[in-house]
């Protein structure tokens, strides 16, 4: 079993671990991550929900998807660091910004998504890119 994916808030009232290399790790480039993180994309890996060990409180803003589901962003009170996420339309899933990882050689993202909005100066190289999400069910 690898070892566990430590990391926090910017102020440490926020850690976690995750258990093992989360399923999912990728970019996104929407408009309302960019905003909420203050940068040009998301890092975020997403995993089912018992992978994930949470020590502290967190604040949420429930925020809308394109589909106009909600998403509720998870960030720390104190320093306003985003953090975790969660998504009615991914239920069986929770996000980690992958950019509060300890170490930031675990996060390697297979996949940029929402690239219809990708900052114009940003080049994602070889990375499979997505102007929104992969079709389901396709591969
Ligand atoms: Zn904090
Ligand atoms: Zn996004």
């Amino acid at each position: 079993m690898t070892r566990p994916i430590t990391g926090g808030c910017l102020c440490g009232s926020i850690r976690y671990a995750i258990a093992g290399d989360p399923p999912m790790q990728v970019t996104c480039h929407c408009k309302n991550c960019q905003r909420q993180a203050g940068t040009a994309f998301s890092c975020v890996v997403g995993m089912p929900p018992e992978m994930l060990e949470i020590d502290g409180e967190v604040k949420v803003y429930k925020d809308h998807g394109e589909s106009g589901s909600a998403v509720y962003r998870e960030f720390c009170g104190k320093c306003g660091s985003p953090v975790f996420t969660r998504a009615d339309s991914a239920s069986g899933m929770i996000f980690v910004k992958a950019g509060t990882f300890d170490d930031a050689e675990r996060f390697s993202p297979t996949m940029h998504l929402f690239t219809k909005s990708q900052q114009h100066w940003l080049d994602t190289g070889s990375v499979p890119s997505f102007a929104t999400m992969p079709a389901e069910g396709s591969d």
